[in-house]
């Protein structure tokens, strides 16, 4: 029988673990395969840990990983995926934004031969700002970078073992799932269903956050930024130039006339502008040269019941 692992990322979630795994045995039991649960404590202060090792205790198909700190959900993801022994994972969120009910039709998909099957969420329930804003942003993302990213397409899918390993053999420090996801490629089914609102505990995404993961989104996948400071640059080279001998052009003519004021300032000001965002462009990628060149590990793990998994 084939082993389906579920990966859940856990961070400050105490009062959804224990209903999260209820909800999810239900499901597992029905289906004619093998599971294994695995939660990964994120560096939570609250109780998380302590009600997955109450599971744990009481289940022999939890797994669990606890980190240092809080690394993030990315680094979280990795540390489950890199343990986990299944034929096919199902990564979900421990809020229950992810229902389990869809796990029979997911695997549905990876028994038909899909490598990657994807719940794709409405965005019923979101704010109109944050719709349009999101709409707005995959518009801009897609236009720019060449790999595939669709909006609603989140973290919740299954990844046939084809897929997990070529996920695990991306090693870059700075990760971006969503682009990762889409970056190996292979063969994708998607499943579309109604958003779900969180009940316990809050969302971990301030407006900061998502304007920083949608940063990260940009610059992790294509150096088309930097190109663009570059055609500005020689746009706004072009054009000075252009102004410079007309002008001169005109002085010899008429001689000095009024001074140029106007003209000084705004030339100063724009230029200063491209300037600035340039450099604010090449400081990206070099920030991330600079992280990638210390090559730390993803995340630290603190204790675990798995240990990291290679196919034999
Ligand atoms: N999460 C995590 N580490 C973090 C932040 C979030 O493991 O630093 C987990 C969180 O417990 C949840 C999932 O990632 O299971 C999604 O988080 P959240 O619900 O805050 O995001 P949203 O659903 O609002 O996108
Ligand atoms: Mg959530």
């Amino acid at each position: 029988m084939k082993l389906i692992s579920i990966v859940v990322p856990a961070y400050n979630e105490e009062a959804n673990i224990a209903a999260m795994h209820q909800k999810l045995m239900q499901e597992l039991e029905s289906l004619p395969y093998r599971y294994e649960i695995m939660f990964i404590n994120d560096g939570s202060s609250d109780n998380t840990l302590r009600e997955i090792l109450k599971l744990a205790e009481a289940h022999e198909h939890i797994k669990y990983i606890s980190l240092t700190r809080n690394f993030g959900k990315e680094s979280a993801m990795l540390a489950g995926l890199k343990r986990i022994q299944g034929d096919a994972v199902i990564v979900m969120d421990s809020d229950l934004q992810h229902p389990p009910t869809l796990i029979g039709e997911m695997i549905q998909g990876y028994e038909d031969g899909f490598n990657q099957v994807v719940a794709k969420r409405s965005r019923t329930g979101d704010s109109k700002v944050r719709s349009l804003f999101s709409s707005l942003y995959y518009k801009i993302i897609n236009s720019i970078t060449d790999v595939d990213f669709q909006d609603g397409e989140g973290d919740f899918r299954l990844l046939s073992r084809k897929a997990i390993n070529a996920i695990l053999a991306l090693s870059e420090s700075n990760r971006f799932s969503k682009g990762l996801f889409s970056w190996i490629g292979l063969s994708k089914k998607t499943i579309n269903y109604e958003n779900v609102l969180r009940t316990d505990g809050e969302s971990k995404w301030s407006f900061s956050n998502l304007v920083n993961y949608g940063i990260d989104g940009i610059i992790s996948f294509n150096m088309k930024p930097l190109r663009i400071c570059f055609y500005t640059g020689f746009l706004v080279l072009f054009l000075s130039l252009i102004y410079i001998f007309f002008t001169l052009y005109n002085i010899m003519r008429e001689g000095i006339g009024a001074p140029g004021y106007f003209t000084t300032i705004t030339a100063i000001l724009l230029l200063g502008g491209i300037q600035l965002i340039s450099l604010g462009v090449i400081g990206e990628y070099i920030g991330r040269i600079y992280n990638e060149t210390k090559q730390r590990p993803h995340f630290l793990v603190d204790i675990s019941n798995a240990d990291e998994y290679h196919e034999s």
